[in-house]
Formats: structure tokens, C-alpha cells, sequence
């Protein structure tokens, strides 16, 4: 029988990846990843040495076959992305997708994801929410901003730090400048923080900080 396992990676903070995780990784015939560097990296501080292949989204369509041929001929492969969750704004979303069209057993572990621990810090409601990962870089990028302006639901949202300033300014002009919302910066590590307030204070706070690091914004759903 044979299996892809999807692994989790830390998203800073090297304890974070799980037991399970390193279990997994030993075992592994395999390992997917997107950056054969980074998990080569990883790998070497858990003391795991495994052959590892790049898969990421300029390859993948190329090797898909192949890849999935190779995985139905081994017990364990698994799939790493460079942090977090594979296919959670980062690659991952096909190989799943053609391994369940092949019937290739898949199993994703639960472990570290950026989104989860900022949507909890944000203080804002997370029973229901949305996840919209990166906004359009250019075409679309305002007219995905209109279509949640009505949106009830918390929404998080992914951003690079060199755009950061930029997007929160886009965020009050569409959603209104007194709507709440947070931005976490740097999760799991030295220096993290999260910033909770009005998206004008937060827009603020960025611009005269220029703040820096991975980063997590978090806006509140529009009240009823
Ligand atoms: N697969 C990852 C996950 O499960 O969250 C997301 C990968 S995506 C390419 C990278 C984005 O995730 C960053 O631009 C940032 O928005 C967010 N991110 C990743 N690590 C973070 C951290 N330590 N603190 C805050 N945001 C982080």
C-alpha cells in the first residue's frame, strides 16, 4: 500500500515541528519538498538523512506523472513545503489533488500554520472565518478587496513585509479605517508581536515602524 504523507514544518521556532513529523520523516522512502535546501537544512538538525526531490510550482506540472508513478511504487513518500502547511499558500495543492485521483492514499499531519496562532491572538471572533491567503499582486487585487467588504466572517490575510504598509492602506480605503483588525509579525520567534486595533492604527503603526519579518493581517468581518 502506498502512502503520501503531507508534513508540516516549523514557521520560525524549530521546536514547533511535531513528534509525529520527525517519526514520519524517518520513515520516509522519500521526500517531496519545495526547496531541497531548506528541508536538507531541517533534516540535518533532526539528524535525518533522506534523498529529497524538488516539487514547487515551476515543476510540478512537468513531473507530476512521474512523481506520482514513483510514489505508487513506494510504501512512505512525503511532501514538505520550505514552513507550515504544504498547500496552504504554498505548493503542495496538486500533488494531493492527483494522488486522490490515483487513489494514492494521502494523509496530512497536523502541525505549523501561521494563520491559526494569528487568528487566535486577534482577539476578533473565530468561530467562522475566512482564509484569503495572499491578495492578487497587481490585476484583481482591488476588486478581491471589494467582493469581502460585505463579508461577515473574520478574513486573514497573507503579506509579504515590502507590500505590507502599501495593502493596509488599501485595506482602509475599501473596508473603512475604524474596522478592527490585527497584524502579527514573526510567529514562533524572537521577536514576535501582534498589533491589535482600528486598520488606520495598524496602518499606522506599520508605517512608522517599518516593520519587518513574515506577517499576518487579520480584519474583522463587517458587523450586521
Ligand atoms: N504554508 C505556510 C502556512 O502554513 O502558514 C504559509 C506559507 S506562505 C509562502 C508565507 C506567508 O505566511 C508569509 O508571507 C506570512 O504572511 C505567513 N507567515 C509564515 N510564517 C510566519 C510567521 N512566523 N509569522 C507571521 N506570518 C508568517
Amino acid at each position: 500500500m502506498s502512502k503520501l504523507v503531507l508534513v508540516p514544518t516549523p514557521i520560525g521556532n524549530l521546536g514547533d515541528i511535531t513528534l509525529r513529523a520527525i517519526e514520519v520523516l524517518k520513515q520516509a522512502e522519500m521526500v517531496y519538498c519545495e526547496d531541497t535546501r531548506v528541508t536538507g537544512k531541517l533534516l540535518m538538525h533532526l539528524g535525518i538523512s533522506k534523498p529529497l526531490k524538488p516539487l514547487h510550482q515551476n515543476n510540478e506540472h512537468l513531473i507530476l506523472e512521474k512523481t506520482l508513478s514513483d510514489i505508487s511504487q513506494r510504501s512512505l513518500s512525503v511532501y514538505c513545503s520550505d514552513a507550515g502547511t504544504p498547500a496552504i499558500s504554498d505548493p503542495g495543492f496538486m500533488l494531493v489533488r492527483a494522488c486522490i485521483e490515483k487513489e494514492i492514499d494521502v494523509e496530512c499531519l497536523p502541525g505549523a500554520a501561521a494563520f491559526l496562532p494569528a487568528l487566535v491572538l486577534s482577539g476578533l471572533p473565530c468561530e467562522r472565518f475566512v482564509f484569503e491567503g495572499f491578495l492578487p499582486q497587481k490585476k484583481g487585487r482591488m476588486t478581491r478587496l471589494q467582493e469581502l467588504k460585505e463579508e461577515p466572517r473574520t478574513i486573514i490575510f497573507y503579506e509579504s513585509p515590502h507590500r505590507i504598509t502599501k495593502m493596509l492602506l488599501q485595506l482602509v480605503e475599501v473596508f473603512g479605517g475604524d474596522r478592527k483588525a490585527s497584524l502579527s509579525r514573526e510567529l514562533s520567534k524572537k521577536f514576535e508581536e501582534t498589533f491589535r486595533g482600528t486598520l488606520t492604527v495598524i496602518a499606522e503603526v506599520s508605517a512608522a515602524r517599518e516593520l519587518k519579518g513574515e506577517m499576518v493581517v487579520i480584519v474583522s468581518g463587517k458587523e450586521r
